[in-house]
C-alpha cells in the first residue's frame, strides 16, 4: 500500500467507513473488531497513521503504548471482567494485516478449541 494511502482504521477515525466505536479521546479510538475472536474483541488504535506497528509506536512515543493498555484495562472492565489478552500482531507472517499499529483486546469466553499461548 502506497504510504500516502489513508489505512482502514484512519477512514474509521475520519468517519468515511462505520465502526461500532467505544471509545475516543484526543489521541485514541477504539472500536469492536469486525471479526471478533473472543466474546469481547476490541481494536485500540492511536489517531495517528504515523506507525506501521508497535514496535514503531513504543520506540517513538512510549506514553502512547502506556495509554493503549490504560485504556484497554478499561474497556475490559466495562466490557468484561477487566481480564484480558492484549495482542499486538507485527509483521505480514505474525497476521498482522493493518499497517496502522493498534492493540487487539480479548476478553470473555475463547472460542472453542482455542488457548491462549
Ligand atoms: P491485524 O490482523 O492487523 O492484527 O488486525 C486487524 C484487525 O482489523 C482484524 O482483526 C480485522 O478483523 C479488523 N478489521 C479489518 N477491517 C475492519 C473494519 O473495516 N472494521 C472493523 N471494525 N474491523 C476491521
Amino acid at each position: 500500500m502506497p504510504e500516502s494511502e489513508p489505512s482502514i482504521f484512519t477512514r474509521i477515525i475520519a468517519r468515511e467507513i462505520p465502526a461500532d466505536i467505544v471509545f475516543e479521546n484526543e489521541t485514541l479510538i477504539a472500536f469492536r473488531d469486525i471479526n471478533p475472536q473472543a466474546a469481547v474483541h476490541l481494536l485500540v488504535v492511536p489517531k495517528t497513521g504515523a506507525y506501521p506497528s508497535v514496535v514503531e509506536l513504543a520506540a517513538a512515543e512510549p506514553q502512547l503504548l502506556a495509554e493503549i493498555v490504560a485504556v484497554a484495562r478499561d474497556l475490559a472492565t466495562e466490557h468484561s471482567n477487566g481480564e484480558f489478552r492484549l495482542v499486538f500482531n507485527t509483521g505480514a507472517t505474525a497476521g498482522q494485516t493493518v499497517l496502522h499499529a493498534h492493540a487487539h483486546v480479548l476478553s470473555g469466553a475463547l472460542p472453542e478449541g482455542t488457548l491462549a499461548q
